[in-house]
């Protein structure tokens, strides 16, 4: 467990200059650390960064500086079995997380609630989020909230701003939980576990792994809010201290489950009936059930969650329609780097074949055969843009209409000219987008403003003829 009051007077060492690694630092030497950050990348930017006294930089690699130190925090990106941490665990140097060390800093009487799951973290997290800021707006004006983590700011950059009572909703990922051993939320919602980020953890087993410490020290008086229909989530469930609540909107499931859904509403055991948020798919029916009962145990009124559900947007690059035009809907799934995305998108749509879907990007390594029935029930063509478009073809020609795009230009150009009344038209790429764009929200954003543009320019020339 970190103790700051246990390593007083000792150097930290910071590794990684990234968004978190630098928030941990400002908040060490805040609290009158000397901080290392020690960044394996050069990074010439780095040096144009402002960082409070106290703090020094080295980039382009690990020095001996860093085995000086009394302790280590690490950011979320750096792989456990990295040579330098390994050198740290050989020197029996300790190395704790960000998250760890921002919260030794916190208040204690700290309502935290903690979301995680390889799928649907951000949108749980904010909907839980808005919930909480409703409640304390109509209930509870002394209580602030303060979402965190993946999503926002790190929790070290609000650490010191945090007030006993005040909720810190916690969006965690598994990179994040790895290293952290005290982690304690009141409430911890896993929303599912599916093979992702294997690389970094070495297997599913220690990815499984990873994701449980989101329980490991929760108490009776605490709660698990569990994804009851898959199975590395079920598997958890005997090993749970918290008091366990199941949800699932699927008709079959491993654990007993404290909330279902009819088809048109979410019911609760508890006798609740809440209509779900305005937002594409049963995925995000999971969301809305994981989000409800996270914030049922802190003691929020079922009518509060509701009238938050009731104004939920669709959350920017996740399934977004934006725009409407000549009966072709538009939408942004810029988000879905992965094949599993993809087919949830698709599957959050009416069966049959209406979608013209711009695929590809960077690939991830999987082979696109697995989306072929999805293509079939539900795509009218794939229009391919980006480095994959070769492996698209071979894995896919023959079996699916495509049509070669390379840019994203090029391929809203195409959609909007065959798009007919009735048609989809949907970016969601399945795959990083690196190779095009800065990340998957520049390309989301292009996306919308290349529709955008030329669905002015049509309505403009279609204004003018019929003057
Ligand atoms: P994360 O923050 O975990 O990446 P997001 O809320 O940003 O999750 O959603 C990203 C994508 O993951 C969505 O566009 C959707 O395709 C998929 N997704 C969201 N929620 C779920 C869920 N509960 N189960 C499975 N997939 C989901």
């Amino acid at each position: 467990m970190f103790k700051p009051e246990k390593f007083q007077g000792q150097k930290a060492c910071v590794l990684g200059f990234g968004r978190s690694g630098r928030q941990a630092a400002a908040l060490l030497a805040r609290h009158g650390f000397n901080v290392l950050i020690s960044e394996e990348h050069a990074m010439p930017q780095a040096r144009r960064v402002d960082l409070p006294a106290g703090v020094e930089v080295e980039t382009g690699g690990h020095s001996g500086k860093v085995f000086d130190c009394g302790f280590i925090v690490k950011s979320p990106g750096i792989l456990p079995k990295s040579a330098v941490l390994t050198e740290a665990r050989k020197r029996k140097i300790p190395v704790f997380s960000e998250l760890e060390v921002a919260l030794a800093f916190a208040p204690k009487g700290l309502c935290v609630l903690a979301v995680s799951g390889t799928n649907g973290k951000t949108t749980t997290t904010a909907l839980l989020g808005e919930i909480l800021k409703e409640y304390c707006a109509r209930r509870a004006a002394q209580r602030r909230v303060f979402v965190a983590g993946n999503i926002g700011a790190p929790v070290s950059a609000a650490a010191d701003e945090l007030k006993p009572h005040d909720f810190l909703v916690l969006e965690v990922s598994s990179y994040q939980l790895e290293d952290s051993t005290f982690f304690r939320p009141k409430v911890a919602c896993l929303l599912n576990i599916t093979p992702d980020h294997l690389d970094h953890h070495g297997g599913m087993e220690k990815y499984v792994q990873a994701k449980a410490r989101l329980f490991k020290n929760q108490r009776a008086n605490d709660f698990a809010v569990l994804n009851g229909g898959d199975r590395y989530c079920a598997q958890l469930a005997p090993g749970l201290k918290g008091v366990l609540k199941a949800f699932s909107a699927q008709p079959s499931h491993a654990l007993k489950t404290d909330v279902f859904f009819d088809g048109d509403e979410i019911i609760f055991s508890e006798g609740y009936h809440l209509r779900p948020p305005k937002l594409k798919g049963i995925h995000n029916i999971e969301n809305a059930m994981a989000a409800a009962l996270c914030a049922l145990e802190v003691q929020v009124p079922a009518d509060i969650i509701q009238a938050v559900f009731n104004r939920f947007e669709p959350m920017e690059h996740r399934i977004e329609p934006f725009a409407y035009h000549r009966g072709v809907v538009y939408v942004n799934d810029s988000k879905a780097t992965n094949l599993d995305s993809t087919m949830i998108a698709l599957k959050s749509f009416e069966k049959n074949p209406h979608i013209w879907l711009i695929l590809g990007g960077r690939d991830k390594g999987a082979s696109y055969e697995v989306l072929l029935p999805y293509l079939k029930a539900y795509c009218k063509e794939v229009l391919s843009i980006g480095e994959c478009m070769d492996k698209i073809e071979r894995e896919l020609k023959g079996e699916f209409p495509i049509t070669r795009c390379g840019t994203l230009d090029k391929a809203v150009d195409l959609a909007m000219a065959r798009a007919k009344k009735g048609d989809v038209v949907l970016l969601s790429p399945a795959c990083a987008s690196f190779d095009q764009f800065q990340d998957y929200e520049e390309r989301g954003r292009v996306f919308k403003r290349l529709v955008n543009e030329r669905v002015k320019q049509q309505r403009i020339g279609a204004e003018e003829e019929t003057r």
